[in-house]
């Protein structure tokens, strides 16, 4: 290997080899086209940066299909028009303004490692550092998640699931975007991956549950032997 390579992740090197040799003839001319007539996506995904979680992959996508921004436990921070630097809000700028998206997914996940150092209040959360404050932005969703007598698991389900709520409502709170909603150009919807048994649940407004979309699939993928 060259000497300049030597330090750039054997994994990525080979991944990049199979994608030639496997994926890209496949999409060569979908990556011509839209190299030249630009991306149209129209769904637009904010997920987690879990590396369990990728929205490509759950949704078998394609190039071009998802505009996808992820941040720590997928968080929808609230509109701020404060002269300061917002990411989330960049993104959503782009995918709303100038892409057109139609849709906005917000794309929650069982075993959120945010989720969970915030509820217990744990490490990687220090007060003073960037995910602590990043995390507080979940504040009014726990403040509506009563622990009651729930299991710590279940807790933190819940937690994940209003969380996801929270960035939904706070969608709303940029004016452009609560307008297109308010409209029917742009829908919004809760998602959430349970990441051991693979089941996708969408937020069904009308009961507040999220229900899964395909358990029957679901069921039959786990119950097939592999072999
Ligand atoms: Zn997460």
């Amino acid at each position: 290997m060259e000497a300049w390579l030597t330090d750039f992740p054997q994994r990525l090197i080979d991944g990049y080899t199979t994608f030639l040799s496997a994926r890209l003839p496949h999409e060569q001319s979908r990556f011509r086209e839209l190299a030249e007539t630009g991306q149209h996506p129209e769904i637009m995904v904010i997920g987690c940066c879990d590396s369990r979680v990728s929205p490509e992959v759950i949704f078998d996508a394609r190039p071009g299909e998802l505009f996808v921004v992820r941040n720590v436990a997928n968080i929808v921070p609230p509109y701020a028009p404060d002269g300061q630097a917002h990411g989330v809000s960049a993104a959503l700028e782009f995918g709303v303004g100038a892409l057109r998206v139609k849709h906005i997914v917000v794309l929650g996940h069982a075993r959120c490692g945010g989720v969970k150092a915030f509820a217990e209040e744990a490490p990687p959360l220090s007060p003073g550092d960037f995910i602590g404050k990043w995390m507080k932005l979940m504040a009014p969703a726990a403040a509506k998640t009563p622990r009651g007598d729930a299991s710590p698991a279940d807790y933190l389900t819940r937690l994940e699931q209003a969380n996801i709520v929270n960035s939904l409502d706070n969608l709303t709170s940029f004016p452009g975007l609560a307008a297109l909603i308010e409209k029917g150009k742009i829908a919004t919807h809760g998602a959430y991956f349970g990441v051991a048994t693979g089941e996708l649940s969408v937020l069904d407004r009308a009961s507040g549950a999220f229900r899964s979309i395909a358990p029957e699939a679901q069921t039959r993928a786990f119950a097939v032997p592999r072999l």
